[in-house]
């Protein structure tokens, strides 16, 4: 597809953007361009896509997200190599995710190659809009949202495809430090439900349990099955991995309620390489506790694309709370969160072929 190519008139001034990306925190700060994409059923699909300045949408108040919440979404970084050039993780991966989330919701299919090339185009037309601080990246949101106007509940008919880029500091200032989870009385997910799509719809329904957690002093929320509830799923954003004292980890297995984390299937391949016997299991919460308490169960860390990897060191519920470990970041986990670190900074050779140099 061919990219309209429409220069911001009036970018951030240099001195203020560098200013910004030398503490650029996540989610508030975002660079000049965009990627838009139409769709219409009726000019015989995708169309219009333009490289343009960022700025706010128009849309007809009855477009179809703002009623039933047809929209979609992905995240995902661009890393500054260690060589200088700009590189994805898995970028590919996201692309296909992304279709599968489209699947569900009812919406079209963005071809692999448009989702990558998008992405490439706002990389090249922000490439000043990297952090300057160490550990920085720039956050990419692709998403699609139903923009006809029309209140019937059925797939709309128009869509919009959009690519905004955010600066993003180091998720973890002076290294990861173990976390502390609320096990919620909410459930995210029900068998049969969006819960391995990437919607929004998703996340409204996670702000409660993670005000939540919040209040009571946690960092994040678990969300236990929605039947029996007692398997243990996922948190509020991130993938879970339990590591044993006789070299083998657990993963909830992608059963259709939680999110086929990205991170989570690195990180399958990498701990299978150091040797680690890797289940995609299913696990309990009385076992969890069960398996801190006798010292079984070594570690458990969360994972996902902002924090990358990450220790869980406490784990709270209206039933008491236990401990992981020492409460400290275990060594399996600092292991495998320094390689995949180092992969994506190109530090660690690509032996998976998952690095893509823009
Ligand atoms: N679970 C949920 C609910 C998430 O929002 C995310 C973040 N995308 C993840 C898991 C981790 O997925 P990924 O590794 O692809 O970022």
């Amino acid at each position: 597809m061919d990219f309209t190519r429409i220069l911001h008139p009036a970018p951030m001034p240099a001195a203020e953007r560098d200013a910004a990306l030398a503490n650029p925190g996540f989610g508030t700060l975002f660079s000049d361009h965009m990627v838009t994409i139409d769709y219409d059923e009726a000019k015989g699909g995708w169309h219009n896509a333009v490289v343009g300045p960022r700025g706010p949408l128009s849309l007809d108040p009855s477009a179809a997200v703002l009623h039933y919440a047809q929209e979609i979404f992905e995240g995902l970084k661009a890393y500054k190599q260690v060589d200088g050039s700009t590189a994805l993780f898995r970028p590919d991966a996201n692309a296909r995710r992304f279709n599968a989330s489209a699947d569900r919701l009812a919406m079209p299919h963005l071809p692999e190659e448009t989702f990558l090339e998008s992405i490439r185009q706002l990389v090249a037309a922000d490439r000043d809009w990297f952090p300057s601080v160490e550990g920085g990246s720039l956050y990419l949101r692709p998403f699609m949202i139903a923009t006809e106007a029309f209140l019937g509940v059925r797939p709309a008919r128009q869509y919009k495809f959009i690519v905004i880029a955010s600066p993003a500091g180091s998720y973890f200032k002076g290294g990861p430090k173990p976390v502390s989870i609320w096990i919620s009385d909410y459930t995210r997910a029900a068998p049969g439900g969006t819960g391995a799509a990437k919607c929004g719809g998703n996340y409204a329904a996670s702000l409660v349990p993670t005000g939540e957690a919040f209040a009571r002093g946690h960092d994040q929320v678990l969300f236990l099955d929605a039947v029996e509830r007692k398997w243990v799923e996922e948190l509020g954003g991130m993938n879970l991995f339990f590591v044993f004292d006789d070299g083998r980890v657990i993963t909830p297995p992608l059963t259709g309620t939680i999110l086929p984390g990205i991170t989570r299937d690195s990180l399958i391949q990498l701990l299978r390489e150091e040797g680690l016997t890797v289940e995609e299991g299913m696990y309990s919460i009385d076992q969890w506790r069960e398996d801190a308490a006798s010292g079984k169960l070594l570690e458990t860390l969360a994972c996902g694309t902002a924090a990358v990897v990450t220790p869980v060191g406490k784990v709270a519920g209206p039933d008491g709370e236990f401990e992981i470990g020492s409460g400290g970041p275990g060594q399996i986990t600092m292991k495998i969160r320094e390689k995949l670190v180092g992969i994506q900074k190109g530090e660690v050779a690509d032996t998976h072929g998952w690095v893509m140099k823009l």
